[in-house]
């Protein structure tokens, strides 16, 4: 059997009482997956869980669901909150990085513009399309926020207070030193998880120039900031996004 669709709606989710989906989403079953009455969804709106639906009604442009038995309890947010703030990268690098996030369970995704950011926009409505279907693919039960780009220092104040922000360090100090040398250079990440513990946190990736020496003597002089290497190589931005969310779910979040 084909596995059943998954749909993200934004109506709530009681049994019995249809609902109507949005013209793309009716297009969707109808005519790419072919469905019609009767046939199984199963829909989440980030409020009541999963649940069983039917197709109620279905013609060329519309389709009508009702729930018919909840599946998943929306459990209150398994892990702790992660949030990742990032550096937009180039075109397609950024938009991997907001479909990852989403697999590894961030609750919100922040870009934000460091000195060194090339791209200074990003195209809101494009991420938020991205996080819904990843969030449909990867069995999430709720969607990360997802905001528009705004300064690094505007990112941190927007932090609630005592957030551990955990920084990554891609340098050292040595300013004559490709890229900082050995002096200076952060902790394992692993082992500054180990200080955290499973509170919530921010990861912090800077862009593909990293973090200019004042943004780097700024964010190691901040409370709360915890600058973590991701090991002796240079990883691309989203390599570190992804390898860092994936150590912090591992260590501190809802992968144990
Ligand atoms: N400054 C580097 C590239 C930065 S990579 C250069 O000029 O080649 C982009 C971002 O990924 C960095 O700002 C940092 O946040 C993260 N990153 C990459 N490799 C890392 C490492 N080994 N340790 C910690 N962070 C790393």
């Amino acid at each position: 059997m084909s596995s059943m669709p998954r749909l993200f709606v934004n109506s709530d989710l009681v049994a019995g009482d249809a609902f109507a989906l949005n013209e793309e989403q009716s297009k969707y079953l109808i005519r790419v997956m072919r469905l019609g009455s009767g046939d199984p969804v199963r829909v989440f709106n980030g409020r009541d869980g999963e649940w069983r639906a039917q197709i109620s009604k279905a013609d060329g442009r519309r389709a009508d669901l009702v729930p018919v038995a909840r599946l998943r309890s929306q459990q209150a947010h398994g892990g702790a909150r992660l949030t990742l703030l990032f550096a937009p990268v180039k075109k397609s690098e950024t938009d991997f990085i907001v479909e990852k996030a989403t697999e590894l369970g961030a609750a919100r995704i922040q870009p934000v513009i460091t000195e060194r950011t090339q791209t200074r926009t990003v195209r809101l409505d494009r991420f938020a399309k991205i996080a819904l279907e990843a969030a449909e693919q990867t069995e999430r039960l709720d969607l990360p926020e997802v905001s528009d780009a705004v300064s690094l220092d505007a990112a941190l104040e927007a932090l609630p207070s005592g957030t551990p922000v955990v920084f990554c360090d891609e340098a050292g100090d040595e300013a004559d030193a490709p890229w900082g040398g050995q002096a200076g250079r952060a902790a394992p990440m692993a082992d500054v998880l180990g200080e955290l513990g499973n509170r919530p946190a921010a990861i912090l990736i800077g862009p593909e120039g990293g973090f200019s020496p004042a943004e780097r003597a700024f964010l190691r002089g901040r409370a709360d900031t915890y600058p973590v290497s991701l090991g002796p190589r240079i990883l691309r931005a989203e390599t570190a996004a992804v390898s860092a969310m994936t150590l912090w779910q591992a260590l501190c979040g809802d992968w144990s």
